[in-house]
């Protein structure tokens, strides 16, 4: 789809991700269309130009939105992967199927890190209660048990000891399709994204350092104050896999840092990321526009950062502090609309910036 405005871009998705991607198509003169099955009254179908309310195998739904879009991009990863193989017969498709298919999987995605030579935690496939036996007896400490597939926000894990009741462990998860890792003593985590436009071209943004409470991600800084030899590693591995998987839009990989200056792969997204939020203040194109360009088939543009900047997520509970927040100078508000402020809820983010450009110097990632 060759620039032009006026031109339709479908998301699929509804929340404050296709949200934020609403509002970076505007910006640049292109409408949006959501199809989700909670459309309405939803973060995203709330400033669409245009909402279909259908379930993604709605193949009738699926066409008419089709036939309105000019190209089409999925807020979260776990998208059928009928729905995008249909859709990618009418228009552009991102991230594409090859990267979709890979994310949906913990297995998958650690499989094609390990080939690309991107160290990983130990990691074993669980299908049953004597397969975690055998894998805890090999892995000889601590471990976490996870669901293969549509795990999020630390849900669908489990912490497992040696003395603990493996079986009680596995059968908790309710799944056949489990995964096992080492516990990896991490010192920092480290995520990494990458945009790319269908023909190769590519930008980094730099790397955020993150720390999570209860499963959730809570703040983000960057770019990261780590090593420059652990920088190259998280830059090197996402382009590497942005390319195997040859991604149109986005790919994000989060890492696991050791005390010995080791990156450890622990998952990828290829969609809009959490911890690149600051990016909409922060960069001089945010991840949601880079998005856009790359759907579009506009050439991206610069992720020049000036000074760092911090990204706390505002969940249910921090809705009190709101007034607070909002007569804080130099915060900048994201807040998605959402009705129900409940306990652990992403409800919006605070980005601020933490050093100016003039005490940490342009920084412009290759
Ligand atoms: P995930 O859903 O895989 O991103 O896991 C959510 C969070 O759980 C991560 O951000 C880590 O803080 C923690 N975690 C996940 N896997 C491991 C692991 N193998 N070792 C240590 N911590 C982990």
């Amino acid at each position: 789809m060759p620039y032009a405005p006026q031109k339709t871009i479908g998301i699929l998705g509804s929340g404050q991700l296709g949200r934020m991607l609403v509002i970076a198509a505007s910006q640049l003169g292109f409408r949006t269309h959501i199809f989700a099955p909670d459309a309405t009254n939803s973060p995203a179908g709330d400033i669409a130009h245009d909402c279909t309310e259908a379930g993604y195998d709605d193949l009738e739904a699926l066409a008419a939105f089709a036939s309105k879009i000019d190209a089409v991009t999925s807020e979260f990863e776990n998208v059928p992967a009928s729905t995008m193989a249909f859709l990618a017969k009418h228009c552009l498709a991102s991230p594409g199927e090859a990267a979709l298919h890979t994310a949906q999987h913990r297995i998958r995605e650690k499989t094609l890190a390990r080939d690309l030579g991107i160290e990983t935690p130990a990691f074993w496939h669980i299908t049953n209660a004597a397969d975690l036996q055998h894998a805890m007896a090999e892995l000889g400490g601590d471990g976490v048990l996870k669901t293969c597939q549509l795990g999020y926000d630390g849900k669908g894990q489990i912490r497992l000891s040696q003395h603990d009741d493996l079986d009680a462990g596995f059968a908790a998860l309710g799944t056949d399709d489990a995964i096992l890792e080492e516990m990896v003593a991490f010192r920092a985590e480290a995520s990494f994204l990458i945009a790319r436009t269908t023909d190769g071209s590519i930008a980094h943004f730099p790397a955020s350092l993150n720390e999570h409470k209860d499963g959730i991600l809570a703040r983000s800084i960057a770019p990261a104050d780590l090593p420059a030899v652990v920088i190259d590693a998280g830059q090197n591995a996402i382009q590497k896999l942005a390319t195997a998987l040859d991604v149109t839009g986005l790919l994000a990989l989060e890492t696991f840092v050791t005390d010995d200056h080791r990156l450890l792969f622990n998952e990828i997204a290829p969609r809009p990321h959490n911890s690149f939020h600051w990016t909409i203040e922060g960069c001089a194109n945010s991840q949601f526009t880079q998005l856009i360009r790359a759907v579009a088939g506009m050439p991206l543009g610069s992720t020049n950062c000036y000074g760092q900047w911090q990204m706390d997520n505002l969940l249910g509970e921090d809705m009190t502090r709101l007034d607070a927040l909002a007569s804080t100078s130099g915060l900048h508000l994201h807040l998605y609309g959402k009705a129900g402020a409940k306990p652990g809820r992403k409800m919006g983010h605070t980005n601020r910036q933490i050093k100016t450009a003039d005490q940490t110097g342009l920084i412009t990632p290759e």
